[in-house]
C-alpha cells in the first residue's frame, strides 16, 4: 500500500492538452511524459486517459476545442475506447518517426480501418458541389474524427513542421503554424521552465567554480 504514488495529488496538473494544432495530435498528448518532482532527469509516462470516463471527458473537452459541434453526443463503449487506445499508439509511432526522419514508418492498420468507418459523400445544391466524409450510420463518429484530422495533416501538411517539445520532460507534439516556423516548445511554459533550470544550473556551476586569483 504505502509505495503507491498518489498521482492525482504529487502532480496536480493534469489538464488535458489541446496545443498540439491537430485532434490527432492531442490525442497523442494524452500520453505524456511527466517530471518526477524533485528529481531533474527523471520522467515518467503518465496516460491520461486511464479509464473509459477519462476519454469521454477528454473527447468532450476536445469537441469544444476543435468545434465539433454534436461529435459530443458520440457513444463511447469500452469497445471503443479501445480502438482508440490503439489509435493514440499508432499516431504516436507515426508521428514520432516523421519528426526522427525514419524511411520505415509503421503500417497504420488501426489508422485505415478507422477511417473505412465513413466515406465520401458528394451532394449538389444549384450548381455547387459538396464533398463530405461521413461515417457509415450517418452520425458523428468520434474516432472518424480522430482518423481524418490525421489524414489531412499527412496529405495537406507540412510534416517538416512537425515536432516534439524541445523540453525533454515534455515531449508533447505539435504542428508549427508560426509563420517562421521556429517554435521549438509546445506551449510557453515549457519555454520558461527550460530557461529557468537553465539559468539555474548555470548558477550552481559558477558556485561551483572557485574564483580565479
Ligand atoms: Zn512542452
Amino acid at each position: 500500500m504505502g509505495t503507491e504514488v498518489n498521482i492525482e495529488s504529487e502532480l496536480p496538473t493534469l489538464d488535458f492538452l489541446f496545443i498540439g494544432g491537430n485532434l490527432a495530435l492531442n490525442l497523442v498528448n494524452t500520453w505524456r511524459n511527466r517530471p518526477i518532482p524533485g528529481s531533474r532527469q527523471n520522467v515518467h509516462r503518465l496516460d491520461l486517459l486511464w479509464d473509459l470516463s477519462r476519454a469521454e471527458l477528454w473527447w468532450r473537452k476536445a469537441c469544444v476545442q476543435h468545434g465539433l459541434t454534436g461529435y459530443e453526443e458520440f457513444g463511447w463503449s469500452e469497445e471503443s475506447f479501445e480502438i482508440l487506445l490503439a489509435l493514440r499508439a499508432e499516431l504516436r509511432s507515426l508521428f514520432e518517426g516523421i519528426i526522427a526522419k525514419r524511411a520505415d514508418l509503421p503500417r497504420m492498420p488501426v489508422l485505415n480501418s478507422t477511417l473505412a468507418r465513413g466515406s465520401f459523400v458528394v451532394r449538389t445544391e444549384g450548381a455547387s458541389v459538396s464533398r463530405e466524409y461521413v461515417s457509415h450510420d450517418d452520425r458523428p463518429d468520434a474516432l472518424l474524427a480522430i482518423a481524418l484530422a490525421a489524414a489531412e495533416l499527412l496529405a495537406t501538411g507540412d510534416l517538416s513542421r512537425l515536432h516534439d517539445c524541445r523540453s525533454d520532460r515534455c515531449l508533447a507534439l505539435f504542428y508549427d503554424s508560426t509563420k517562421s516556423g521556429t517554435r521549438h516548445w509546445c506551449r510557453p511554459e515549457c519555454m520558461n521552465r527550460a530557461r529557468a533550470r537553465e539559468n539555474y544550473w548555470r548558477s550552481k556551476e559558477r558556485e561551483q567554480t572557485p574564483p580565479s586569483e
